[in-house]
């Protein structure tokens, strides 16, 4: 079965042939590593200009879903800027490849989110390297399991919040000094932001208020011409979830409890994302697109 978004197909045997095993990798977690790989769109995804000219700002583009719509953007014609660990050399470096034979600019900004310093300089190091800034894509995040909240540490309460709440946080506010009318903030929540699994506590409270973010802020931003939505995704084939995102004996059936049966695959993302950064969108803002095998949201 050809695994791309173009082919009429049923979803529900699309990718199903698909079974990981239980495996677990250091946080983060690389898709060199992941076994099977991940499909991130780059055999299959086919650019239509829908982001001629654009520059875009993906953070967590190294892998997993950021790197599918590092991908998607570069192939719709945007220049992108990626941001991601400095572990995580060897992903970054290959998705930098892919958005330089999609004829666009790459511009490659290692760091920690969880540094306001150097989140401030990465807009600033963005905005340089693209000779602007038009779409915000607020997608890195961290995700560790934990079944027993006396045994969930301040550490890591503060590490989750910083990396997916307070990161986003200080991007936008960076970027909105250089976001000009007709640009776009996308933000990664999850469908963790409503049915929260009882291990992750922490995890699933920074998801929703991303989500509130997203909906307050994009009703500040619309008269200035700036959209801003998100994207909530369901269980979702990446690093994220073999690093101690889920419990290692959950990888296997990862998804299965959704109404399409399977686990989605970054590539199944890009398209939506693509969506909200495009003047395609241009009446949407403060909304969330669900891409979750069928899971029902509010
Ligand atoms: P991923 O591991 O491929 O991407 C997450 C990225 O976050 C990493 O590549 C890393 O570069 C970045 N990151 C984490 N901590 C960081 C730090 N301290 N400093 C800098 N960068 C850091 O996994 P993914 O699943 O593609 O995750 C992307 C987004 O999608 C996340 O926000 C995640 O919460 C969200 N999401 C994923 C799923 C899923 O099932 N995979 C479901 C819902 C939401
Ligand atoms: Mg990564």
């Amino acid at each position: 079965m050809a695994a791309d978004q173009y082919t009429f197909q049923n979803p529900v045997e699309m990718y199903a042939d698909i079974q990981p095993s239980a495996q677990h990798q250091p946080e983060p977690g690389l898709d060199a590593k992941l076994s099977p790989r991940a499909d991130l769109g780059e055999v299959s995804y086919r650019g239509s200009g829908r982001l001629a000219g654009r520059r875009a700002l993906v953070t967590g583009g190294d892998s997993g879903i950021g790197a599918a719509v590092a991908i998607a953007f570069a192939r719709e014609g945007a220049d992108v800027a990626i941001s991601y660990l400095p572990e995580e050399e060897e992903d970054a470096a290959r998705i930098v490849g892919l958005i330089e034979d999609a004829g666009r600019t790459a511009v490659a900004l290692p760091g920690d989110l969880r540094d306001a310093a150097y989140c401030r300089q990465l807009v600033a190091d963005a905005v340089a390297g693209l000779g602007g800034l038009d779409i915000v894509v607020n997608n890195g995040g961290k995700q560790i399991f934990n079944d027993d909240l006396a045994t969930l540490s301040d550490e890591q309460f503060d590490d989750t919040f910083k990396t997916n709440v307070y990161a986003m946080f200080w991007i936008t506010k960076a970027a909105l000094e250089h976001l000009v009318p007709g640009s776009a903030i996308i933000n990664s929540t999850s469908v963790q932001a409503y049915s929260p699994s009882d291990i992750l506590v922490d995890y699933a409270s920074t998801k929703a208020t991303i989500n509130t973010f997203t909906k307050a802020l994009a009703q500040q931003l619309a008269p200035k011409g700036i959209r801003v939505n998100a994207v909530a995704p369901g269980p979702i084939w990446t690093p994220l979830q073999v690093s101690d995102g889920q419990p290692q004996e959950k990888v296997a059936e990862f998804g299965e409890d959704t109404p399409l049966g399977r686990m989605g695959q970054p590539a199944e993302l890009a398209p939506a994302y693509v969506f909200l950064a495009s003047a395609e969108s241009s009446y949407v803002a403060g909304e969330t697109l669900n891409v979750n095998g069928g899971m029902p949201t509010p």
